[in-house]
């Protein structure tokens, strides 16, 4: 028979001997304690533990009160019920009931060992420990009861004896078959007396001497008819009784804050455990610290969980991130993250004491930021990286095409890069680690102004070889013209026209470079270099220009021109009385004269001569020659020696015409 009408036994009907006859504490308590679904009651649950001679009721109370499932002796077999303690969960009550057998191994001449340790075990973890006795055994002070009174007294010493404080304790006795001839009131006196006694005669340490039982235990009486002469009387009584411990609006409600042990209900399995090894050992029980070992252990458990569950949202980004990829609102990740940890850490490990908790909330801290910086870290490393491609992407951009103000091109490229870094670096940020995105910052800003320092000498360069062309293409034929004419003052020309194109070009440069934010120096070297290559253009046009044939040619023309035509341009038919050496003479040593001319640079104008300011001759940075400029090197066309050679061919030719004029006018008699 037992309290469950139904009797089929779900989880939440499920007991546990969690120490059993081998005195073996169970593995399987937190198991059980999730079965009954209290392993996150947190403090909200109460434990009740009952002590009394054997089948005195003790089982059948518990299961009347609570709904459990506790062995009741079965009348018919009178069995033995084994030594151990049992444990039940309260039906439709947070309440873990527990029920201690054999703990009057006295009256059976055994060993008062398990006496002892079950008394201290209970004591340890129960708010209200119920003893039950028979009415006749009320004032029996020699009896059973008194002996295991007297063994809870000293141990609660033991336990709780230098902090009165902290462990209050409810001792309820029910007197049961309660004839009713002895008021409660009488027997209530009786027993009081007794336990005065008893507390008398305990020996105590010096420093406890003075203690009453009152500073360690509360004390209620309670009575309950005969279960079988007055069943009905019986039943509605342990009702009542029943009501005391589950109604907290009840003035007598047992289970008082002040008999709470303070162990979470996560933590109860373990706690247990270790106060039965404690206890096993026989070694000295120190509550605290089993309250600080227990908050070691389980402080431990649950930042392991959260840690790991942390770990496993962190990993999903880990891949992302050192793949080089910028995750978008990773930071509002991280601090979900890593709130989502610490909430979970807190809910559960706060319960237990504070000292330890907040030393491995710390730890835990520590272990989380240890997972987030890398991330943090990996992050901004990505968002330079893809910040200062879509800078320079964006000034390519911007510097195609024409009508562009480079400088706006760069400072809009660069507040865009930089803005986008901060915002992005900003939102990576979480509150408590000590993270800053300041060294990232700077160095993506060198690197910005280093890029754009790059872009802008390109894009000087680019301009100065648009200038060069331009300049080629404007003096190409003024320089031709001067140069075929052959003027005396030829040079003067064409220096002119050099120095008035070179200050268009200069002039076009520094317009133009005053949107590149180019400083002093660089615009005087950009000039140098302009200055030079301008020059070596003009060399090159007058190199053309004097090139062998052309050169030839131009003589030849030259003397054509003296000698085939006459003065105002008609061709001449040489008649035998013309001057013919004469003129070929005259028309050659014109002609000749030219070489000298054509073979300097040489205005006849002094002002206009030209020399390349020194810091045009200086060799280019570029690498493309390694030596200075030889200015006045440039000024010579050709050498004498050259000279000669174009003055001996040039007779050659000169000497044809002359006999072909001859042969003219030989010809002419003949007809
Ligand atoms: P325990 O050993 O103390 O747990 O006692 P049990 O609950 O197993 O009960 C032992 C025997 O006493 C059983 O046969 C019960 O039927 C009987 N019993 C239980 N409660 C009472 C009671 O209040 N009065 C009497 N007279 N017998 C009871
Ligand atoms: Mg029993």
């Amino acid at each position: 028979m037992n309290g469950l009408a139904n009797g089929h036994a779900d989880a939440v009907s499920e007991r546990l001997q969690i120490i059993n006859d081998e005195k073996k504490f169970t593995p399987d308590l937190t198991a059980q304690l999730e079965k009954w679904g209290l392993q996150d009651a947190g403090f909200g649950y109460n434990i009740v533990a009952v002590f009394g001679s054997q089948s005195t009721g003790k089982s059948t109370l518990l299961n009347r009160l609570f709904g459990t499932t506790f062995d009741v002796m079965d009348e018919t077999r009178r069995q033995q019920t084994t030594k151990g303690i049992w444990m039940c969960r309260g039906r439709d009550m947070n309440i873990m009931v527990m029920d201690v057998e054999g703990t009057d191994g006295r009256e059976r001449g055994e060993d008062q060992d398990f006496e002892r340790k079950s008394a201290l075990f209970s004591l340890a973890s129960s708010e209200v420990l119920i003893i039950n006795l028979w009415e006749h055994q009320v004032g029996l002070y020699q009896g059973a009861n008194m002996a295991l009174l007297k063994t809870v007294f000293e141990v609660n010493l033991g336990l709780f004896g230098k902090n009165a404080t902290g462990g209050r304790t409810l001792l309820l006795f029910v007197i049961r078959d309660h004839i009713g001839q002895t008021p409660l009131a009488n027997l209530q006196a009786t027993l009081t007396a007794d336990l005065m006694r008893i507390w008398e005669s305990l020996s105590k340490p010096q420093e406890l001497a003075d203690r009453q039982l009152s500073d360690y235990f509360d004390l209620s009486f309670t009575a309950l008819p005969h279960k079988i002469l007055a069943a009905d009387k019986f039943e509605s009584e342990v009702l009542n009784l029943r009501k005391r411990f589950t109604d907290k609006d009840s003035s007598d409600y047992l289970f008082k804050p002040a008999y709470h042990k303070r162990i979470p209900a996560d933590g109860v399995a373990f706690y247990m455990e270790n106060i039965w090894e404690q206890v096993q050992s026989n070694k000295d029980l120190d509550l605290p610290t089993q309250q600080e070992l227990l908050a070691q252990f389980r402080c431990d458990e649950i930042s392991t969980v959260a840690l790991s569950e942390f770990n496993e949202q962190a990993k999903s980004q880990k891949r992302p991130v050192e793949g080089g990829k910028v995750v978008d609102g990773l930071g509002e990740l991280m601090r979900t993250w890593r709130t989502e940890a610490l909430v979970r850490y807190d809910r559960d490990a706060s319960r237990y004491h504070q000292g330890v908790y907040k030393r491995k909330r710390a730890d835990l801290v520590a272990a989380l930021d240890a997972v987030l910086t890398p991330l943090f870290l990996g992050q901004l490393k990505n968002l330079h990286k893809t910040c200062l491609v879509a800078f320079k992407k964006e000034l390519l951009d911007g510097l195609r095409g024409e009508g562009y103000n480079f400088a706006d091109v760069v400072s809009k490229a660069r507040e865009r890069c930089l803005g986008r870094f901060e915002a992005a670096a900003k939102e990576a940020l979480i509150e408590g680690p000590e993270w800053t995105y300041e060294d990232e910052l700077v160095s993506l800003k060198e690197e910005v102004r280093s890029v754009a320092d790059q872009c802008r000498k390109d894009e000087t360069k680019k301009m100065v070889n648009q200038i060069e062309r331009t300049f080629k293409k404007q003096i190409s034929e003024p320089i031709e013209l001067a140069l075929t004419k052959a003027a005396p003052d030829m040079w003067d020309d064409i220096l002119r026209t050099f120095r008035q194109t070179l200050d268009k070009a200069e002039a076009s440069y520094l317009t133009k470079a005053t949107s590149f934010n180019c400083t002093d120096e660089e615009n005087a070297t950009s000039l140098a270099v302009l200055r030079r290559r301008a020059w070596q253009a003009l060399r090159e046009k007058i190199d053309e220009q004097t090139a062998e044939p052309v050169m030839l040619a131009k003589l030849r023309g030259h003397f054509e021109e003296r000698f085939r035509y006459d003065a105002t341009g008609v061709p001449r038919v040489w008649k035998p009385e013309d001057d013919i050496d004469g003129a070929f003479k005259v028309a050659k040593d014109q002609t000749l004269d030219l070489i000298p001319l054509y073979s300097k640079i040489q205005p006849t104008d002094a002002s206009l001569e030209y020399a390349l300011p020194a810091d045009s001759l200086v060799a280019p940075t570029d690498g493309s020659s390694s030596e200075d400029y030889d200015f006045a090197a440039t000024l010579v066309i050709f050498s004498e020696t050259k000279g000669l050679e174009l003055t001996q061919k040039f007779r050659r030719e000169a000497d044809a015409y002359y006999v072909e004029a001859k042969r003219s006018t030989v010809a002419s008699i003949a007809q």
